[in-house]
Protein backbone atom coordinates (compact mmCIF):
# COMPACT_ATOMS: atom_id res chain seq x y z
CA UNK A 1 0.00 0.00 0.00
CA UNK A 2 1.43 3.33 -0.50
CA UNK A 3 2.47 6.08 1.72
CA UNK A 4 1.41 9.60 2.53
CA UNK A 5 3.85 11.97 0.95
CA UNK A 6 4.20 14.58 3.21
CA UNK A 7 4.01 18.34 2.53
CA UNK A 8 5.13 21.31 4.07
CA UNK A 9 1.29 22.67 3.96
CA UNK A 10 0.61 21.09 7.47
CA UNK A 11 -3.44 19.89 6.81
CA UNK A 12 -2.45 18.35 3.52
CA UNK A 13 -0.46 15.71 6.70
CA UNK A 14 -3.54 14.81 8.42
CA UNK A 15 -5.45 11.73 7.98
CA UNK A 16 -8.63 13.41 7.76
CA UNK A 17 -7.66 15.58 4.94
CA UNK A 18 -9.14 14.80 1.43
CA UNK A 19 -6.34 16.30 -0.37
CA UNK A 20 -3.08 15.25 1.22
CA UNK A 21 0.28 15.95 -1.52
CA UNK A 22 -0.46 12.38 -3.07
CA UNK A 23 -4.17 13.75 -4.22
CA UNK A 24 -3.42 17.19 -5.85
CA UNK A 25 -6.88 17.50 -7.15
CA UNK A 26 -7.92 20.08 -10.02
CA UNK A 27 -10.52 22.47 -9.39
CA UNK A 28 -11.90 25.95 -10.00
CA UNK A 29 -12.44 28.71 -7.71
CA UNK A 30 -13.09 32.39 -6.95
CA UNK A 31 -13.31 34.93 -4.12
CA UNK A 32 -15.17 37.37 -3.89
CA UNK A 33 -15.72 39.18 -7.17
CA UNK A 34 -12.21 37.78 -8.89
CA UNK A 35 -12.20 35.85 -11.61
CA UNK A 36 -12.77 32.49 -11.24
CA UNK A 37 -9.40 30.74 -12.42
CA UNK A 38 -7.53 26.91 -12.12
CA UNK A 39 -6.69 26.02 -8.64
CA UNK A 40 -5.25 22.76 -6.62
CA UNK A 41 -7.13 21.08 -3.28
CA UNK A 42 -3.99 20.59 -0.73
CA UNK A 43 -5.09 19.92 2.42
CA UNK A 44 -8.15 22.50 3.58
CA UNK A 45 -6.21 25.09 1.22
CA UNK A 46 -6.22 25.77 -2.53
CA UNK A 47 -2.85 26.66 -4.69
CA UNK A 48 -2.97 29.40 -6.99
CA UNK A 49 -1.67 27.30 -10.22
CA UNK A 50 -3.42 30.47 -12.34
CA UNK A 51 -0.85 32.69 -9.83
CA UNK A 52 2.20 30.25 -9.75
CA UNK A 53 1.98 30.43 -14.37
CA UNK A 54 1.91 34.10 -14.17
CA UNK A 55 4.71 34.07 -11.65
CA UNK A 56 6.95 31.47 -14.06
CA UNK A 57 6.77 28.56 -11.53
CA UNK A 58 4.92 26.47 -13.35
CA UNK A 59 5.51 26.56 -17.56
CA UNK A 60 3.41 24.41 -19.38
CA UNK A 61 2.91 26.13 -23.18
CA UNK A 62 4.14 29.25 -24.65
CA UNK A 63 0.66 30.76 -23.75
CA UNK A 64 -1.00 30.27 -20.37
CA UNK A 65 -3.49 27.57 -19.52
CA UNK A 66 -4.28 27.63 -16.07
CA UNK A 67 -5.75 31.43 -16.15
CA UNK A 68 -8.83 29.60 -17.79
CA UNK A 69 -12.04 28.87 -14.91
CA UNK A 70 -11.53 25.10 -17.28
CA UNK A 71 -8.71 22.40 -16.86
CA UNK A 72 -9.59 21.71 -20.50
CA UNK A 73 -6.72 23.65 -21.74
CA UNK A 74 -4.41 21.44 -19.95
CA UNK A 75 -5.59 18.14 -21.00
CA UNK A 76 -5.68 19.96 -24.52
CA UNK A 77 -1.78 19.76 -23.98
CA UNK A 78 -1.58 15.93 -23.67
CA UNK A 79 -0.73 13.52 -21.20
CA UNK A 80 3.46 14.35 -21.18
CA UNK A 81 1.90 18.04 -19.87
CA UNK A 82 -0.52 16.02 -17.65
CA UNK A 83 2.24 14.12 -15.64
CA UNK A 84 4.68 17.41 -15.95
CA UNK A 85 2.30 19.86 -14.21
CA UNK A 86 1.98 17.04 -11.56
CA UNK A 87 5.66 16.39 -11.00
CA UNK A 88 5.95 20.10 -10.77
CA UNK A 89 3.06 20.50 -8.42
CA UNK A 90 4.68 18.16 -6.26
CA UNK A 91 8.01 19.32 -6.40
CA UNK A 92 6.74 22.74 -5.09
CA UNK A 93 4.57 21.12 -2.25
CA UNK A 94 6.40 18.17 -1.01
CA UNK A 95 8.62 18.66 2.47
CA UNK A 96 12.08 19.55 1.67
CA UNK A 97 11.46 20.11 -2.16
CA UNK A 98 12.30 23.33 -4.64
CA UNK A 99 12.02 26.22 -2.26
CA UNK A 100 10.63 28.52 -4.93
CA UNK A 101 6.80 28.60 -3.26
CA UNK A 102 8.47 27.61 0.35
CA UNK A 103 10.79 30.07 0.43
CA UNK A 104 9.06 33.35 -0.72
CA UNK A 105 6.69 34.49 1.89
CA UNK A 106 4.64 37.18 0.08
CA UNK A 107 4.20 34.70 -2.71
CA UNK A 108 2.95 31.73 -0.71
CA UNK A 109 0.91 34.17 1.23
CA UNK A 110 -1.34 35.30 -1.97
CA UNK A 111 -0.84 31.88 -3.90
CA UNK A 112 -2.72 29.80 -0.72
CA UNK A 113 -6.20 30.42 -0.45
CA UNK A 114 -8.22 29.08 2.30
CA UNK A 115 -10.98 26.89 0.92
CA UNK A 116 -13.55 27.65 3.20
CA UNK A 117 -13.60 31.45 1.88
CA UNK A 118 -13.26 30.35 -1.93
CA UNK A 119 -16.28 29.68 -4.26
CA UNK A 120 -16.07 26.65 -6.14
CA UNK A 121 -17.26 25.99 -10.03
CA UNK A 122 -17.29 23.83 -12.21
CA UNK A 123 -14.09 22.73 -13.30
CA UNK A 124 -14.05 21.83 -16.85
CA UNK A 125 -16.40 22.61 -19.42
CA UNK A 126 -18.33 19.15 -20.67
CA UNK A 127 -18.43 18.59 -24.27
CA UNK A 128 -20.57 15.54 -24.30
CA UNK A 129 -22.14 13.67 -21.61
CA UNK A 130 -22.49 10.17 -22.48
CA UNK A 131 -24.20 7.37 -19.67
CA UNK A 132 -23.67 4.17 -19.13
CA UNK A 133 -25.22 1.45 -16.61
CA UNK A 134 -22.19 -1.03 -15.55
CA UNK A 135 -23.66 -1.66 -12.18
CA UNK A 136 -24.88 -5.48 -11.92
CA UNK A 137 -26.78 -5.37 -8.61
CA UNK A 138 -28.46 -2.15 -9.60
CA UNK A 139 -29.30 -3.47 -12.90
CA UNK A 140 -30.65 -6.57 -11.25
CA UNK A 141 -32.59 -5.01 -8.42
CA UNK A 142 -34.25 -2.40 -11.28
CA UNK A 143 -34.74 -4.96 -13.61
CA UNK A 144 -36.43 -7.53 -11.12
CA UNK A 145 -38.90 -4.60 -10.52
CA UNK A 146 -39.40 -3.15 -14.23
CA UNK A 147 -39.59 -6.51 -15.60
CA UNK A 148 -39.49 -9.42 -13.20
CA UNK A 149 -36.52 -11.55 -11.79
CA UNK A 150 -36.40 -13.80 -14.60
CA UNK A 151 -36.05 -10.93 -17.42
CA UNK A 152 -34.13 -8.42 -15.27
CA UNK A 153 -30.32 -8.20 -17.11
CA UNK A 154 -31.50 -7.73 -20.58
CA UNK A 155 -29.62 -10.22 -23.01
CA UNK A 156 -27.59 -7.66 -24.28
CA UNK A 157 -25.98 -6.54 -20.69
CA UNK A 158 -23.55 -8.85 -19.95
CA UNK A 159 -22.11 -8.24 -23.53
CA UNK A 160 -21.61 -4.60 -23.58
CA UNK A 161 -21.69 -1.68 -21.74
CA UNK A 162 -25.06 -0.30 -22.40
CA UNK A 163 -25.80 3.53 -22.14
CA UNK A 164 -27.60 6.18 -23.43
CA UNK A 165 -26.49 10.01 -24.78
CA UNK A 166 -26.97 12.60 -22.21
CA UNK A 167 -27.27 15.91 -21.55
CA UNK A 168 -23.82 18.24 -21.42
CA UNK A 169 -25.74 21.44 -20.82
CA UNK A 170 -27.70 19.77 -17.13
CA UNK A 171 -24.08 18.73 -15.57
CA UNK A 172 -23.69 21.35 -12.93
CA UNK A 173 -21.37 21.40 -10.24
CA UNK A 174 -21.92 20.65 -6.41
CA UNK A 175 -23.64 22.92 -4.39
CA UNK A 176 -25.96 23.81 -6.91
CA UNK A 177 -30.03 23.72 -5.90
CA UNK A 178 -32.02 21.38 -7.54
CA UNK A 179 -35.57 21.89 -8.67
CA UNK A 180 -38.18 18.80 -8.97
CA UNK A 181 -39.33 18.31 -12.05
CA UNK A 182 -42.68 18.89 -14.68
CA UNK A 183 -43.02 16.03 -16.61
CA UNK A 184 -45.45 13.43 -18.55
CA UNK A 185 -46.76 10.54 -15.85
CA UNK A 186 -48.33 7.33 -16.00
CA UNK A 187 -49.05 4.74 -13.25
CA UNK A 188 -49.75 1.26 -14.35
CA UNK A 189 -53.57 1.96 -13.37
CA UNK A 190 -53.84 4.81 -15.01
CA UNK A 191 -56.09 5.06 -17.88
CA UNK A 192 -54.47 8.20 -19.27
CA UNK A 193 -50.91 10.05 -18.67
CA UNK A 194 -51.49 13.27 -16.68
CA UNK A 195 -48.23 16.47 -16.29
CA UNK A 196 -47.34 17.00 -13.27
CA UNK A 197 -44.39 17.24 -10.87
CA UNK A 198 -41.95 14.12 -10.35
CA UNK A 199 -43.39 12.14 -7.58
CA UNK A 200 -40.70 9.98 -7.47
CA UNK A 201 -37.74 11.90 -8.02
CA UNK A 202 -34.39 10.58 -6.84
CA UNK A 203 -29.95 9.77 -7.07
CA UNK A 204 -27.65 7.83 -8.87
CA UNK A 205 -24.99 7.44 -7.06
CA UNK A 206 -21.98 7.01 -10.23
CA UNK A 207 -18.33 7.64 -11.09
CA UNK A 208 -17.86 10.24 -13.97
CA UNK A 209 -14.75 9.67 -15.96
CA UNK A 210 -13.31 12.87 -18.11
CA UNK A 211 -11.85 12.35 -21.54
CA UNK A 212 -8.54 14.13 -21.60
CA UNK A 213 -7.36 12.96 -25.14
CA UNK A 214 -9.86 12.97 -28.29
CA UNK A 215 -10.25 10.35 -30.50
CA UNK A 216 -11.76 9.76 -34.01
CA UNK A 217 -11.45 6.34 -34.42
CA UNK A 218 -12.72 2.89 -32.71
CA UNK A 219 -9.96 2.19 -30.01
CA UNK A 220 -8.09 0.09 -27.07
CA UNK A 221 -9.30 -0.37 -24.07
CA UNK A 222 -5.91 0.48 -23.64
CA UNK A 223 -5.42 3.39 -25.25
CA UNK A 224 -9.10 4.74 -23.80
CA UNK A 225 -7.42 4.02 -20.40
CA UNK A 226 -4.83 5.80 -21.27
CA UNK A 227 -7.12 9.05 -22.49
CA UNK A 228 -9.11 9.49 -19.35
CA UNK A 229 -7.89 12.67 -17.66
CA UNK A 230 -9.66 12.11 -14.27
CA UNK A 231 -12.60 11.17 -12.48
CA UNK A 232 -14.81 12.92 -10.29
CA UNK A 233 -18.58 11.97 -7.98
CA UNK A 234 -21.60 11.87 -10.27
CA UNK A 235 -24.86 12.19 -9.29
CA UNK A 236 -27.53 11.34 -11.95
CA UNK A 237 -30.51 12.83 -10.94
CA UNK A 238 -33.72 10.77 -12.14
CA UNK A 239 -37.33 11.17 -12.03
CA UNK A 240 -38.65 7.56 -11.81
CA UNK A 241 -42.12 8.28 -12.69
CA UNK A 242 -41.38 10.29 -15.85
CA UNK A 243 -38.68 7.26 -16.46
CA UNK A 244 -40.78 4.47 -16.26
CA UNK A 245 -44.05 6.14 -18.94
CA UNK A 246 -41.45 7.21 -21.17
CA UNK A 247 -38.17 5.11 -21.34
CA UNK A 248 -39.11 2.64 -23.87
CA UNK A 249 -38.26 1.93 -26.68
CA UNK A 250 -35.62 4.51 -26.50
CA UNK A 251 -34.24 4.78 -22.87
CA UNK A 252 -34.56 7.32 -20.43
CA UNK A 253 -34.58 11.15 -22.26
CA UNK A 254 -36.56 13.88 -19.79
CA UNK A 255 -36.27 11.50 -16.15
CA UNK A 256 -32.51 12.23 -16.90
CA UNK A 257 -32.50 15.84 -17.93
CA UNK A 258 -32.95 17.49 -15.21
CA UNK A 259 -29.65 17.56 -13.92
CA UNK A 260 -26.41 15.67 -12.70
CA UNK A 261 -23.92 17.10 -10.16
CA UNK A 262 -20.38 16.07 -10.50
CA UNK A 263 -17.87 16.68 -7.51
CA UNK A 264 -15.46 20.23 -8.07
CA UNK A 265 -13.12 18.72 -7.82
CA UNK A 266 -11.58 16.74 -10.74
CA UNK A 267 -8.81 13.76 -9.20
CA UNK A 268 -6.22 12.50 -12.15
CA UNK A 269 -6.16 9.05 -12.85
CA UNK A 270 -2.29 9.85 -11.75
CA UNK A 271 -3.32 10.12 -8.34
CA UNK A 272 -5.77 6.91 -8.27
CA UNK A 273 -3.05 4.73 -10.04
CA UNK A 274 -2.15 3.43 -6.10
CA UNK A 275 -6.05 2.37 -6.19
CA UNK A 276 -6.51 0.16 -9.51
CA UNK A 277 -7.98 -3.32 -9.27
CA UNK A 278 -9.44 -5.24 -11.71
CA UNK A 279 -13.06 -6.01 -13.09
CA UNK A 280 -14.59 -8.86 -11.96
CA UNK A 281 -14.90 -12.42 -13.38
CA UNK A 282 -17.16 -12.80 -16.81
CA UNK A 283 -19.85 -14.77 -17.21
CA UNK A 284 -18.86 -14.88 -21.28
CA UNK A 285 -16.09 -14.19 -22.37
CA UNK A 286 -15.62 -10.51 -23.92
CA UNK A 287 -14.88 -9.91 -27.60
CA UNK A 288 -11.58 -8.77 -28.28
CA UNK A 289 -12.57 -4.86 -28.14
CA UNK A 290 -14.24 -5.00 -24.28
CA UNK A 291 -10.75 -7.26 -22.84
CA UNK A 292 -9.04 -5.56 -20.49
CA UNK A 293 -5.17 -6.23 -20.18
CA UNK A 294 -4.45 -4.95 -16.63
CA UNK A 295 -6.60 -3.32 -13.81
CA UNK A 296 -8.27 -0.53 -14.73
CA UNK A 297 -11.29 -0.13 -12.26
CA UNK A 298 -10.21 1.62 -8.94
CA UNK A 299 -10.89 0.70 -5.57
CA UNK A 300 -12.99 3.93 -4.20
CA UNK A 301 -15.14 3.65 -0.85
CA UNK A 302 -18.63 5.13 -1.65
CA UNK A 303 -21.01 6.74 0.43
CA UNK A 304 -24.37 8.73 0.45
CA UNK A 305 -26.24 10.67 2.87
CA UNK A 306 -29.56 12.26 2.89
CA UNK A 307 -30.55 15.75 5.22
CA UNK A 308 -34.26 16.72 5.50
CA UNK A 309 -34.47 20.53 6.04
CA UNK A 310 -33.30 21.69 9.25
CA UNK A 311 -32.93 18.08 9.94
CA UNK A 312 -30.46 15.46 11.14
CA UNK A 313 -27.64 13.92 8.52
CA UNK A 314 -28.44 10.16 7.99
CA UNK A 315 -26.01 7.53 6.13
CA UNK A 316 -28.36 5.97 3.78
CA UNK A 317 -26.20 4.12 1.49
CA UNK A 318 -21.94 2.78 1.45
CA UNK A 319 -20.83 0.90 -1.47
CA UNK A 320 -17.64 0.95 -3.58
CA UNK A 321 -16.38 1.59 -6.92
CA UNK A 322 -14.34 -1.88 -7.30
CA UNK A 323 -17.92 -3.86 -8.00
CA UNK A 324 -18.96 -2.31 -11.66
CA UNK A 325 -18.68 -5.18 -14.18
CA UNK A 326 -17.04 -2.76 -16.64
CA UNK A 327 -14.18 0.19 -16.04
CA UNK A 328 -14.44 3.59 -17.83
CA UNK A 329 -11.75 2.53 -19.95
CA UNK A 330 -14.08 -0.82 -21.15
CA UNK A 331 -17.12 1.94 -21.92
CA UNK A 332 -14.64 4.86 -23.68
CA UNK A 333 -13.29 1.84 -25.76
CA UNK A 334 -16.82 0.65 -26.67
CA UNK A 335 -18.03 4.24 -27.36
CA UNK A 336 -15.80 4.71 -30.38
CA UNK A 337 -16.15 1.41 -31.99
CA UNK A 338 -18.40 2.79 -34.14
CA UNK A 339 -16.12 5.65 -35.06
CA UNK A 340 -17.96 8.02 -32.84
CA UNK A 341 -15.63 10.65 -32.03
CA UNK A 342 -14.81 11.75 -28.49
CA UNK A 343 -13.56 15.08 -27.48
CA UNK A 344 -11.72 16.58 -24.81
CA UNK A 345 -14.19 17.06 -21.94
CA UNK A 346 -16.63 14.08 -22.41
CA UNK A 347 -17.93 13.45 -19.24
CA UNK A 348 -18.54 9.41 -19.05
CA UNK A 349 -21.24 8.38 -15.83
CA UNK A 350 -20.60 4.94 -14.84
CA UNK A 351 -24.16 3.84 -14.42
CA UNK A 352 -25.52 3.65 -10.56
CA UNK A 353 -22.96 2.11 -8.57
CA UNK A 354 -24.64 -0.92 -6.07
CA UNK A 355 -23.23 -3.71 -4.29
CA UNK A 356 -24.73 -6.78 -2.69
CA UNK A 357 -26.75 -5.72 0.86
CA UNK A 358 -29.57 -3.66 0.81
CA UNK A 359 -27.50 -0.62 2.61
CA UNK A 360 -24.72 -0.79 -0.55
CA UNK A 361 -28.04 0.91 -2.91
CA UNK A 362 -26.94 3.66 -4.75
CA UNK A 363 -30.17 4.47 -5.80
CA UNK A 364 -33.91 5.50 -3.14
CA UNK A 365 -35.35 3.50 -5.67
CA UNK A 366 -33.70 0.45 -4.77
CA UNK A 367 -33.61 1.53 -1.33
CA UNK A 368 -37.26 2.03 -1.14
CA UNK A 369 -37.79 -1.22 -3.19
CA UNK A 370 -40.17 1.07 -5.92
CA UNK A 371 -41.25 2.67 -2.82
CA UNK A 372 -42.64 -0.47 -1.40
CA UNK A 373 -40.37 -1.10 1.36
CA UNK A 374 -40.10 2.59 2.74
CA UNK A 375 -36.62 3.21 4.60
CA UNK A 376 -35.96 4.99 7.91
CA UNK A 377 -33.52 8.00 8.45
CA UNK A 378 -31.51 8.85 11.81
CA UNK A 379 -34.89 11.15 13.01
CA UNK A 380 -37.45 8.50 12.75
CA UNK A 381 -38.64 9.64 9.29
CA UNK A 382 -39.26 7.40 6.64
CA UNK A 383 -38.53 8.16 3.19
CA UNK A 384 -39.09 6.16 -0.49
CA UNK A 385 -38.08 9.19 -2.81
CA UNK A 386 -36.83 12.61 -2.19
CA UNK A 387 -39.09 15.30 -0.49
CA UNK A 388 -38.39 18.88 -0.89
CA UNK A 389 -35.85 20.16 0.91
CA UNK A 390 -33.95 17.20 1.20
CA UNK A 391 -30.18 17.85 0.76
CA UNK A 392 -28.52 14.52 -1.06
CA UNK A 393 -24.83 14.53 -0.46
CA UNK A 394 -22.19 11.94 -2.66
CA UNK A 395 -19.00 10.89 -0.83
CA UNK A 396 -15.65 8.97 -2.12
CA UNK A 397 -12.48 8.39 -1.42
CA UNK A 398 -9.48 5.42 -1.66
CA UNK A 399 -8.06 4.63 1.05
CA UNK A 400 -4.04 4.59 1.39
CA UNK A 401 -1.37 3.89 4.17
CA UNK A 402 -2.42 6.61 6.69
CA UNK A 403 -3.61 8.85 4.03
CA UNK A 404 -7.36 9.00 1.65
CA UNK A 405 -6.92 10.25 -1.62
CA UNK A 406 -10.57 12.01 -1.39
CA UNK A 407 -12.93 13.68 -4.17
CA UNK A 408 -14.64 16.33 -1.53
CA UNK A 409 -18.26 16.00 -1.63
CA UNK A 410 -20.93 16.07 -4.35
CA UNK A 411 -23.90 17.46 -3.37
CA UNK A 412 -27.24 19.01 -3.83
CA UNK A 413 -30.70 20.63 -2.33
CA UNK A 414 -34.20 19.58 -3.84
CA UNK A 415 -36.29 22.80 -4.07
CA UNK A 416 -40.24 22.41 -4.54
CA UNK A 417 -41.16 21.65 -8.01
CA UNK A 418 -41.82 25.53 -9.84
CA UNK A 419 -45.48 27.09 -10.65
CA UNK A 420 -46.84 25.10 -13.37
CA UNK A 421 -45.34 26.34 -16.41
CA UNK A 422 -48.38 26.11 -18.58
CA UNK A 423 -51.29 27.49 -16.25
CA UNK A 424 -54.38 28.33 -17.80
CA1 LIG B 1 -27.47 6.84 -14.47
Amino acid sequence: MSELQKSWVDSANSAETDFPLNNLPYGVFSVGDEDARCGVAIGDMILDVALLEQESLITLDTAPVLNQPYWNDLMELGPEKWAELRTRLIALLKEDGDAALSGNAALKNSALIPMDSADLHMPLVVSEYTDFYAGRHHAVNVGTMFRGAENALPPNWLHIPIGYNGRASSVVVSGTDIRRPWGQLKGPNDQLPRFAPSMRFDIELEMGAIVGTSSDRPITVAEADANIFGYVLLNDWSARDIQAWEYQPLGPFQAKATATSISPWIVTAAALAPFRCDTPERDFELLDHLKDDGPMLFDIDLSVTLTPEGGQTSEIASTNYNVMYYSAAQQLAHHTTSGCPMNVGDLLGSGTISGPEKNNRGSLLELSWGGKEPFTLSDGTVRSFIENGDTLTLMGSATGDGYRVGFGVCTGKVLPAAKSPYAT
